[in-house]
């Protein structure tokens, strides 16, 4: 059966280098959005946790409500304020505009996203103070503050601005907190690729949200040396013997030059793979060639291996498919076998 393999020596591997960098444990918040991009939620959150990490940052509620037990924060980025929110303490929800605060339940705890260069969500300076003040009348608990980089993973100028732009709303934001006596405010801002770039992290007091390095993927050269932590293998279905001009799949695109032994094996685009057309020459782990087009739960293959390894390095796919290894790992199914390995 096919088969997610998670490498525990190289995730807590790949937690060493960052932590390293970032100089303190517990300044390393692990981003578990989309199931641990498709890693699996609950066997990634129980690895963090082992390791020693005690925040992590999800997408919504439940996946936040799935991994409760495992962390003493948990960060909740895409949520709307509907007055139902869960009393649960470790919970912080991130307020991505003003009327999130009208409409959250009283008693909340949120950290404050703020608008830097993105433009994607969060407040700007000028609605800081007011937003102080709808807390403290509605009883919102502020916690903190973060913004979010739109551009460290390119070596353009945009990184270093907005870090200048967050350092001048994060001072304004303390004499805010001091004002309305909000105690101890968190504030984070990094990135994998802005842990990357930043030379003077370990010297830095805001937290980090890590999110595809902890899984193995730097983004520049130079970079931490990381490990992916997942491969994924397919069992083999069937073999047999393709005789000169015969051709494999659906629109026979794949047609054997000379006989040729080929298996076809129990993976397809309904888990999650993007579906290879037949067109090309995909080499799809550094050595094994995919034959004619991908079907729905299965594709052929001129490898005849029992199990074989469909993806150790997400990086081939996404050269392949003209995409981010992001895109590549997030879609695997969840309904894919997940075994945390040594
Ligand atoms: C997804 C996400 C991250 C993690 O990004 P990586 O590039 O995977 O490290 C951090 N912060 C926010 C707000 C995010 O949405």
């Amino acid at each position: 059966m096919a088969q997610i393999k998670l490498s525990k020596s190289a995730y807590f591997h790949n937690l060493e280098q960052i932590c390293a960098k970032v100089g303190d444990k517990a300044r390393v918040f692990a981003v578990l959005k989309d199931n641990a991009y498709g890693h699996g939620l609950a066997q990634i959150a129980a690895l963090a946790s082992e390791f020693g990490l005690k925040t992590a940052v999800v997408r919504d509620e439940s996946e936040a409500r799935s991994i409760e037990s495992f962390f003493e924060r948990i960060i909740i980025l895409s949520h709307r304020a509907n007055g139902a929110e869960s009393t649960n303490a470790k919970f912080i929800y991130a307020i991505n505009d003003f009327s999130n605060l009208e409409h959250i339940k009283s008693g909340s705890k949120v950290q404050i996203t703020l608008d830097t260069l993105m433009h994607r969500h969060g407040l700007k300076k000028h609605e800081l103070k007011e937003a102080f003040k709808l807390s403290k009348k509605r009883k919102i608990n502020i916690c903190g503050a973060y913004t979010h980089f739109c551009g460290a993973d390119e070596l353009s100028a945009s990184f270093a601005i907005q870090n200048e732009m967050f350092l001048e709303l994060k001072a304004y934001f303390k004499e805010l907190c001091a004002e309305f006596g909000v105690k101890n405010p968190i504030f984070h801002l990094h990135n994998s690729a802005g842990i990357e770039r930043d030379k003077n992290l370990a010297n830095r007091d805001e937290c980090v949200r890590v999110g595809i390095a902890q899984y193995g993927y730097a983004q520049f050269d130079e970079s931490l040396e990381l490990k992916p932590v997942l491969s994924l293998w397919a069992s083999k279905l069937s073999e047999r013997r393709l005789e000169r001009g015969e051709c494999v799949g659906y629109g026979g695109v794949f047609c054997a030059k000379e006989p040729m032994d080929i298996a076809t094996y129990d993976l397809g685009y309904g888990d999650g793979l993007l579906r290879y057309n037949g067109k090309g020459e995909f080499v799809f782990n550094a050595k094994d060639k995919m034959l004619g087009r991908m079907s729905m739960d299965s594709f052929s293959s001129d490898s005849l291996s029992d199990e074989l390894c469909v993806i150790n390095d997400a990086n081939i796919w996404a050269k392949y498919f003209d995409t981010i290894n992001y895109d590549i790992l997030v879609k695997l199914s969840p309904s894919l076998e997940r075994v945390v390995v040594e």
